[in-house]
């Protein structure tokens, strides 16, 4: 192969790894809240419709719930469920005392607002982070449920211990579940933390010679491959949050699942980057569990 001179070897950020740790972390709590004759976490998630990916992601935060040793329960409805239904449904589980958090997949069908339904959870049992309240407990510094993508990026920095004080991160896309909340975490005087965060979106003018200054570059826009090599600067910690589906005729599933970053030439320049599949995604369903076992314990919110 042949390689840039400032080329560095890069590392893989191996997320599937690092999600299955702090799942043995979780699991081996649950066994001890068990033995202690203590609540087992207990995880519901609506699902609205049939949407192939929804159905994929639904289903393995169910399987994972399990592999943890919580109680997991899946509510299904139609696609022509009306907005004040669904939204009865949410409030069924805000009052089932049974039910530690619940999450609502996204999207929901276009009748249905998913600001108001999102609000409607409480935010003790929003183990997805996406209430208001918790945003902006977030924003404030305050405990919180994070959302729980951001917080799996930053846990991924964390556990490798990559330096962040100081450092400039670029992350692009500015969505209320990924882009922003991560560009808030990283600014924080929080270890990690610290970053010098520049927010990058559709509008932004020359956007490749603002990436090039990244000593770390969150990609989460959802448009496959987008970053390339001449968007990153030699050294760089690179973060692939996207996951769109393609076309792939090799394969059974017809569809292949790829990130933001073109990884075969941005990888030989960076220090450290996430694989798509395998980097944030099974951290996003780490961070859930985690989410959930806070609100068992009543960690956030004092029960
Ligand atoms: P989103 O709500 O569609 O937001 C996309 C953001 O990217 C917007 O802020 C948009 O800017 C910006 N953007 C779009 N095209 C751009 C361009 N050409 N240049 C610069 N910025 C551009 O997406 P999202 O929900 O944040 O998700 C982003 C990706 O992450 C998707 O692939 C999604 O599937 C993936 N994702 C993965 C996980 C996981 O667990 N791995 C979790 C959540 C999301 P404007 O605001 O100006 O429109």
């Amino acid at each position: 192969m042949t390689m840039a001179p400032d080329a560095t070897t890069y590392q893989l950020i191996d997320g599937k790894q690092t999600a299955e740790t702090i799942k043995a972390e979780i699991a081996a709590e649950v066994a001890t809240i068990k033995a202690a004759g203590g609540k087992v976490p207990h995880l519901a998630a609506i699902l609205v419709g049939h949407d192939g990916g929804s159905e994929t992601y639904v289903r393995n935060k169910v399987l994972a719930c399990e592999r943890v040793g919580f109680e997991s329960t899946l509510l299904r409805y139609e696609d022509d469920i009306t907005e004040a239904e669904l939204l009865a449904k949410v409030e069924e589980l805000n009052q089932d005392a049974s039910i530690d958090g619940f999450i609502v997949q996204l999207p929901l069908p276009r009748h249905i607002s998913s600001e108001k339904v999102l609000e409607a959870v409480r935010p003790e049992k929003d183990v997805d982070g996406f209430h208001p309240m918790n945003l902006g407990r977030m924003v404030a510094g305050l405990p919180a449920l994070l959302p729980a993508t951001p917080s799996g990026i930053v846990e991924l920095l964390r556990r490798y211990k990559l330096p962040t004080d100081g450092k400039h991160c670029v992350v692009i896309g500015r969505s209320n579940i990924v882009g922003t909340p991560v560009s808030i975490l990283l600014a924080k005087n929080l270890e990690p933390g610290n970053c010098t965060v520049t927010l990058c979106h559709s509008r932004t003018q020359n956007l490749a010679s603002i990436t090039k200054t990244a000593d770390i570059l969150v990609a989460a826009l959802g448009r496959p491959e987008f970053v390339t090599a001449d968007m990153v600067k030699p050294g760089a910690v690179v973060i692939d949050v996207g996951t769109t589906r393609v076309e792939d005729a090799n394969r059974k599933t017809g569809w292949a699942l790829k990130g933001d970053v073109k990884f075969d030439e941005v990888a030989p320049l960076a220090s450290y980057i996430t694989p798509v599949p395998g980097g944030v995604g099974p951290m996003t369903i780490a961070m859930l569990l985690l989410n959930t076992l806070k609100a068992c314990k009543g960690e956030v919110y004092p029960r």
